[in-house]
């Protein structure tokens, strides 16, 4: 069985993520195959592809593919389109992640997957309304109607606090992952991304 996974944030989720389901539903030894998907969309922290891509490389057996998006109608400060970085903006994108589902169930119906993965949890869903438990329902509807993929957000119960704590039985290096919205070289400490992170205990 192949399963695609999306990644736009924390990669470090996903192996927690994956050994955390494979335990809790029994279903160890059929997922063969992982193909992850990152999105670049003009967002100005596109630092975190290469940590992307640096983390699933240490991983091995996983291959990688970036989706090339165009946000150029929308404002949101979190792209580099947008003339400035204002920290105490909103950092939702709207419907950033029905684009970003409905691009990955597609890749996995040609790929023959089953399961697309999601690392959404529980810190997001008071900022973001399409990482709520019941968004995440209706989309895994569509996806189930449209070509028999489920949508699985293993995460979702879960802060990001809770996911640092879990991640210590995996050894997660989060050096290894990054965060900051504003993307420069060294994170901002400013940004929400920022905060969350330090609350988290990173
Ligand atoms: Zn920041």
């Amino acid at each position: 069985m192949d399963s695609t996974l999306i990644l736009h944030q924390c990669l470090a989720e996903w192996r927690g993520a994956c050994d955390k389901l494979r335990k809790g539903r029994n279903i160890k030894n059929t997922i063969t195959r992982v193909h992850a998907v990152s999105f670049a969309y003009g967002q100005r922290h596109h630092r975190e592809l290469d940590f992307a891509a640096r983390y699933l490389e240490g991983l091995g057996k996983v291959t990688h593919q970036i989706v090339h998006l165009d946000f150029d109608w929308l404002r949101c400060s979190l792209l580099r389109s947008h003339r400035g970085f204002n920290p105490d903006e909103t950092p939702v994108i709207p419907g950033r992640n029905s684009i970003m589902i409905s691009i990955a169930a597609s890749i996995a119906m040609e790929r023959g997957s089953q399961m697309v993965f999601i690392g959404c949890n529980k810190t997001d869903w008071e900022v973001f309304p399409d990482c709520r438990p019941l968004y995440m329902r209706a989309i895994n509807e569509v996806t189930l109607l449209q070509g028999g993929i489920h949508l699985i957000a293993p995460l979702i119960g879960m802060t990001k606090k809770d996911i640092v704590e879990a991640g210590k039985q995996y050894n997660i290096d989060w050096s290894k992952t990054w965060s900051c919205y504003k993307g420069e070289k060294e994170p901002c400490d400013e940004c929400a991304a920022c905060k969350e992170r330090t609350k988290a205990g990173v």
